[in-house]
């Protein structure tokens, strides 16, 4: 009884946290190590073209040619940044593409100088969460949406100095499926990273000599490469040089290179879905082993935290099956 008295409680709360939008980052588990994980339709290596800042070149110039070759790209909009374009940009997501969140007001670290009196050294966990509920509210209120990914300023993922400082990246993965880093070196292993720290390639300034060299060696792991720009057009500081974007899109579209090229959502949401039936199928093949997401709650679950008890509860309902 006592246990279906915590149950009735647990699933309220979980029906609250989801009305809230506040569970939406599940804890993925990994799929077996050594096992290649496996891209829709026979794919080998996805995709994803990022850019940042809602730039007016990303509408004038990347958009175009995006939709020529039908490509979806993720913008990571400040709200700040797009007030003068927003039908513009309300045309992009009908279009298919992706509108998420970079935050109200774009703090990074104050060592750039344009950024010392909005510096991450002097902000609060609280006052990030609030930059990203922001943002989160103004893109509703203007697009109808609510963002499912999120890309760290500057890739900066910290607030506070030295013992005080802290990760925020908690914040991000309780609220989006997943949040895109900057500057990594890196493609992403499917079946190992954390979706809350996406490492995110530059794109800016790249020949496609140099965009095909990283896709190539993605395509031997068959991992996610997630490339960022700023703005598009022809070579400057922070520019996707407009002739890569074109030849990319178009060695993407070509089925003989085995491309998935997609959005950042719908590559993560891909992810998780991937590995939360891989836990199913293993849970299901060796009962011994059987992870903690679809463990019983037991007593010893109720020494858990309500919010971790209530996710495991929701691990469980939405296995397959
Ligand atoms: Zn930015």
């Amino acid at each position: 009884m006592r246990i279906q008295i915590a149950s009735v409680w647990s699933l309220i709360l979980l029906g609250f946290l989801h009305i809230a939008g506040f569970t939406q980052y599940q804890s993925v588990p990994e799929v077996s190590r050594g096992e290649r994980f496996t891209w829709p339709e026979g794919k080998q290596v996805a995709l994803s073209l990022s850019f940042d800042d809602g730039r007016s070149s990303q509408l004038d110039v990347g958009i175009p040619i995006l939709n020529k070759y039908r490509v979806k790209a993720t913008f990571y909009i400040n709200p700040s940044n797009i007030s003068e374009r927003v039908d513009d940009w309300k045309m992009a997501l009908a279009e298919g593409h992706e509108l998420a969140n970079h935050t109200l007001t774009h703090p990074c670290s104050g060592n750039f100088v344009w950024s010392r009196d909005n510096a991450l050294e002097d902000r609060s966990l609280e006052e990030i969460r609030q930059e990203i509920e922001g943002a989160n509210q103004a893109i509703k209120r203007l697009f109808g949406i609510v963002p499912r990914t999120f890309a760290y300023p500057c890739g900066q993922k910290f607030v506070g100095r030295g013992l005080a400082a802290k990760s925020y990246i908690p914040l991000v993965a309780e609220s989006f499926l997943a949040g895109r880093g900057w500057l990594g070196e890196s493609a992403n292993d499917p079946a190992f990273c954390d979706l809350a720290q996406i490492l995110g390639v530059e794109l800016d300034g790249l020949g496609f000599r140099d965009v095909e060299m990283k896709i190539e060696e993605a395509k031997q792991d068959g991992h996610w490469l997630v490339f960022c720009g700023h703005d598009i057009g022809g070579p400057a500081r922070q520019t996707t040089v407009d002739t890569t974007l074109e030849a990319l899109c178009r060695y993407s579209r070509d089925p003989r290179n085995g491309v998935w090229i997609d959005t950042v959502e719908r590559v993560a949401e891909y992810i998780r879905n991937t590995r939360k039936q891989e836990q199913y199928r293993a849970a299901k093949s060796c009962p011994i082993n059987i992870p903690n997401a679809v463990v019983r709650p037991t007593f010893s679950s109720f020494r858990q935290t309500p919010i971790e008890l209530v996710l495991r509860l929701r691990d469980r309902l939405l296995l397959p099956g």
